[in-house]
């Protein structure tokens, strides 16, 4: 499960992040989701959710913001952003990707990555 593993590795940056800074707990967690990152918002949280049982974020706050999907196409240099039809069912049937513009084949430039944005911590 993807949401799975992303979930974790956000969790172990935290905890990291925190011991650093000799925090107590994690009060928020900003984290942004490309719309091409193919995870699942709704699973990511629950997966959390189920992780940070014990730890310094269990009462922590995950809060989600999405990052539009961005594409290129090389026929005719349209460059910007993209809207899926199937989501958030995208990672089961992928779509095409086509140009708005030409219908050409167009190229993943943006909203692929999932990244922390910033933490809020307790010392
Ligand atoms: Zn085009």
């Amino acid at each position: 499960m993807h949401e799975l593993s992303m979930a974790n590795s956000i969790i172990e940056t935290v905890l990291n992040e925190a011991k650093k800074r000799n925090a107590k707990s994690v009060l928020e967690v900003n984290l942004v989701v490309g719309k091409f990152a193919m995870l699942g918002t709704e699973q990511l949280r629950y997966c959390y959710g189920l992780l940070v049982k014990g730890t310094p974020l269990e009462k922590s706050k995950l809060r989600i913001e999405g990052e539009e999907g961005r594409v290129r196409c090389e026929a005719c240099n349209f460059e910007g952003p993209i809207h899926l039809e199937q989501e958030p069912e995208y990672h089961i049937m992928y779509p095409t990707l086509q140009c708005p513009k030409c219908g050409g084949t167009v190229e993943m430039v943006g909203g692929r990555n999932c990244f922390i944005k910033s933490v809020k911590l307790r010392a």
